[in-house]
């Protein structure tokens, strides 16, 4: 089959790859009928994601139709179209007992590496490095699916793959950023990154009862879609004293919920950004938090900081002494992608929304290498790549 693999920093390639087959009992093999590129891939793309191997296989948002399945697996069978959370969860551990399917503990083979970094292994996720279970990604003809039995969910024909692709991950990650806050009705949210999640948490943040969202970004395609599609006030990090104007805009006391979904490539400005960019290319330390610690000195006394944006190593220059000081709630990691699946499956249903509205680039797999670097370098106003096989 073909499929599209890591060999290196910027460097993707459309590969012949052997296909795929059924390992465990309780696997499953999904034919692929749509995938796409997240941001979070983009991490991999520009090498600061740890233990890639050249000819891993990349994606971990896809969707498609059953065409095999183990012995054991008994709410799937061949024919079924499903789409697939991007974290691997066994649905027996304590945690998935919990509902926090993205720290399972049993379906990470390489847990010993992520206790080493982390103390304690997270889920393993599809095509996203060894640290996280070494498993080949979705941006492919077929995939093979652990746990077949709990992760999968099987979506009505009158959906397109286009209305439900988006469940796999970015949908509710910006949702769960959105969940975790427990806003009030009628507060302010504040969300830095307008990209796929911060789209979504934006959205998300109308449907959960916030009154107002502010977005920020520097990106001006972004920040038409966080307005036009959104519905968020925006501010340009580039023209707009940020924590002034938040300030302005909440009557001096600051959004209540700040949600960071940039991760560890962030844009800054002025010396704290050279700062950075100088540290991670030393690999002194492994992320770029511009955004995170404007979030942390905007954030209201009492507020909650939510942080969807991928990180994986260490910071510097945390403002700790205003979080403290202020009395910050913090929330991070990855989606619980299974605990959000049903409900807001329904929501599609329900036209409360369409996912599909930040698509820009419908494209094959043989696309895919440019499309990296159409989509990280933010050309072509890329916000969303979508790939059918
Ligand atoms: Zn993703
Ligand atoms: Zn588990």
């Amino acid at each position: 089959m073909r499929a599209l693999c890591w060999f290196g920093k910027e460097d993707v390639r459309l590969q012949e790859v052997p296909d795929p087959t059924i390992i465990n009992p309780h696997d499953a093999i999904i034919e692929v009928n749509l995938t796409a590129i997240c941001g979070s891939d983009l991490h991999l793309y520009d090498g600061y994601i740890p233990t890639m191997e050249s000819g891993d296989i990349l994606g971990h948002e896809f969707m498609g139709k059953v065409v095999e399945v183990g012995p054991e697996v008994q709410n799937l069978k061949v024919g079924d179209r499903v789409v697939v959370p991007f974290p691997i969860a066994c649905g027996h551990c304590h945690h998935c007992h919990t509902d926090e399917f993205a720290l399972c503990d049993n379906s990470n083979p390489n847990a010993w590496m992520a206790e080493r970094s982390f103390g304690h292994s997270p889920a393993g996720i599809f095509g996203y490095s060894h640290l996280y279970g070494g498993y080949a990604g979705g941006q492919a003809e077929y995939v093979r699916v652990p746990f077949a039995d709990v992760g999968p969910i099987k979506v009505p024909d009158t959906l397109s793959d286009e209305d439900v692709l988006f469940l796999s991950d970015i949908f509710p990650t910006g949702y769960q950023a959105v969940d975790v806050a427990n806003i009030q009705p009628g507060s302010t949210v504040a969300v830095w990154g307008c990209g796929p999640v911060g789209l979504f948490a934006i959205k998300s943040a109308y449907m959960l009862g916030a009154e107002k969202v502010i977005a920020i970004d520097h990106v001006p395609e972004r920040l038409a879609m966080a307005r036009h599609q959104a519905g968020a006030e925006v501010l340009n990090f580039t023209d707009d004293p940020i924590l002034e104007a938040l300030k302005e805009m909440t009557d001096g006391r600051g959004p209540q919920t700040c949600i960071e979904a940039v991760g560890m490539e962030a844009h800054g400005t002025g010396l704290m950004d050279y700062y950075d960019k100088a540290k991670q290319t030393l690999r002194l330390e492994t992320g770029r938090p511009h955004a995170l610690r404007e979030a942390i000195m905007a954030c209201a006394k009492g507020g909650t900081l939510v942080v969807p944006g991928v990180f994986g190593g260490i910071i510097d220059k945390l403002p700790i002494g205003a979080a403290f000081s202020k009395g910050l709630t913090f929330k991070m990691g990855q989606t619980h992608v299974h605990r959000y699946l049903k409900p807001l499956l329904a929501r599609i249903e329900k036209n409360e929304i369409d996912p599909s509205f930040l698509i820009t680039h419908r494209l094959t797999l043989e696309d895919g290498p440019e499309a990296y670097k159409t989509f990280r370098d933010k050309q072509d106003e890329c916000v969303k790549v979508v790939m059918r096989p």
